[in-house]
């Protein structure tokens, strides 16, 4: 260990003496170290292969939504098991969740030998991002390029401010309003460039979707997105936060 990388120098060692550091999935006390406690990380939901490469969903969705990313890895199904700690990333402690999901999600990036040129996510509006004083997708975005030793930018994508709850609407309905939200800020080109999007959970696909229209028409050659939890749109439309 150099001196440089000694854990006197890490802030979460002396972090952890006022604010033990907790299990991301079911908060347990865990060494100061680690992200989530074993025994969660054996027993997680994750996913298998039976999901379509493209729309990253069960039941196949690439053509009925029109989906235009090119590629979505996910790591863990939306279950009941893991639901408190999706709806934790968004209000409290986004660290361990973050580094937890960049770590894998990277990992399936790496695995399959993926050029990826800048990291982004999915913005939340500046109202929201006011309440919640940050947004988990760009915490998730900034530990995922971490790992990929790639350029992070939280702000190529911004959103405006939306009073529709969305799972109040019908996929078609979500559909059509989600295309109006987001918008390029132009602050770096994507030109000719392989973009990853980042953010929590996948739904209906439809706001990745919306995201990576924006990528695209603005020059993008490929969008690959990049979700921690993933729902059937289908069986679990009612139970989405
Ligand atoms: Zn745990
Ligand atoms: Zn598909």
């Amino acid at each position: 260990m150099g001196f440089r990388n000694c854990f006197i120098f890490d802030k979460r060692f002396w972090l952890d003496i006022i604010f033990p550091n907790r299990c991301a999935f079911c908060k347990e006390i865990i060494p100061w170290d680690d992200y989530s406690c074993e025994s969660c990380a054996e027993k997680l939901p994750y996913i298998d292969k039976e999901i379509c490469e493209r729309c990253g969903k069960r039941i196949c969705i690439c053509e009925s939504a029109g989906i235009c990313y090119d590629r979505c890895y996910s790591v863990v199904w939306y279950e009941e098991s893991i639901r408190n700690a999706v709806v934790r990333f968004k209000t409290e402690s986004p660290e361990n969740f973050a580094v937890f999901f960049g770590e894998k999600l990277a990992e399936k990036i790496l695995k399959d030998n993926l050029n990826i040129d800048i990291v982004t996510s999915v913005p939340s509006s500046i109202k929201v991002l006011r309440q919640r004083g940050y947004n988990q997708a760009s915490e998730l975005g900034r530990k995922t390029a971490e790992y990929l030793k790639t350029p992070f930018y939280h702000n190529l994508l911004s959103k405006k401010n939306s009073a529709v709850k969305q799972h109040d609407l019908s996929m078609k309905e979500r559909a059509e309003y989600v295309k109006g939200l987001y918008n390029f800020s132009g602050n770096v080109s994507v030109k000719g460039k392989s973009i990853l999007l980042c953010d929590d959970i996948i739904t209906t696909g439809s706001t990745l979707n919306a995201c990576a229209a924006v990528l695209k028409e603005n020059g993008a050659r490929s969008v690959i997105c990049a979700v921690a939890a993933n729902t059937d749109y289908i069986n679990n439309k009612n139970d989405l936060q």
